[in-house]
């Protein structure tokens, strides 16, 4: 079983991932967190992604293709939510043909690009268990420290103000359209991200049964 949830940067997809991952059993695949990683221990895959990272553009489809590609056949017949993939036509194609099984669902969370801007600038995350803060809406860290693990809790690179209308601008020309796709399979809901967290998050559940 595949989900995916959609949206634009910042529009809640990592938090209800992580939320309904852990209800559902189901592994959380972030290809955003993956990257990060990668870029972290200097491995080959962080070092070709770093480039397009920090300037908000898109790491090429053939990378996050084979990416996606072996942690499916690492991870057979487990249900997983795909949290920043796929990202543009090509990968949806890709994902087609590496699942090769009737189409997944969908859920696009919908959010105004004010909001959206907003909510990535204050945007905070904990470099050690990844949990996400936020300086204005909360959850707030404890000075620069995470609350749950202690952590060192720091803005990301590609949050910063001069990227995120370039991340902005290339989920309007490049990611949008993937809606459309999964739209003419019948297989896309939107729900509206704004609001809450639990108010989202209970929308999804409503949109995925
Ligand atoms: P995210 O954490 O999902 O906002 O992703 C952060 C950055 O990682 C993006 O701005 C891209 O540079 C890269 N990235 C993550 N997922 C993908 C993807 N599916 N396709 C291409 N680039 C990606």
């Amino acid at each position: 079983m595949i989900i995916i949830l959609l949206g634009a940067p910042g529009a809640g997809k990592g938090t209800q991932a992580k939320r309904l991952a852990g209800e559902l059993g189901y592994i959380h695949l972030s290809t955003g967190d993956l990257l990060r990683q990668a870029v972290a221990s200097n491995t080959e895959l962080g070092k070709t992604a770093h480039s397009y990272m920090k300037s908000g553009k898109l790491v090429p489809d053939e990378v996050i293709l084979a990416v996606v590609s072996e942690f499916i056949a690492d991870n057979p017949n487990v249900g997983v939510i795909f949290d920043g993939f796929p990202r543009t036509h090509n990968q949806a194609e890709g994902l087609k043909s590496i699942l090769q099984t009737s189409p997944p669902k969908v859920v696009s969370l919908d959010v105004a690009d004010e909001d959206v801007i907003k909510r990535l600038s204050s945007r905070r995350v904990c470099q050690d268990c990844g949990k996400l803060f936020n300086m204005i809406s909360g959850p707030l860290p404890t000075g620069d420290k995470c609350d749950t693990c202690g952590g060192k809790v720091y803005q990301r690179e590609d949050d910063r103000s001069e990227t995120i209308a370039e991340r902005l601008k290339v989920y309007h020309q490049q990611t949008a359209p993937v809606k459309e796709y999964y739209a003419k399979l019948n297989c896309l809901w939107s729900i509206d991200g704004s609001g809450d967290a639990d108010e989202v998050y209970a929308r999804l559940i409503r949109a995925i049964n």
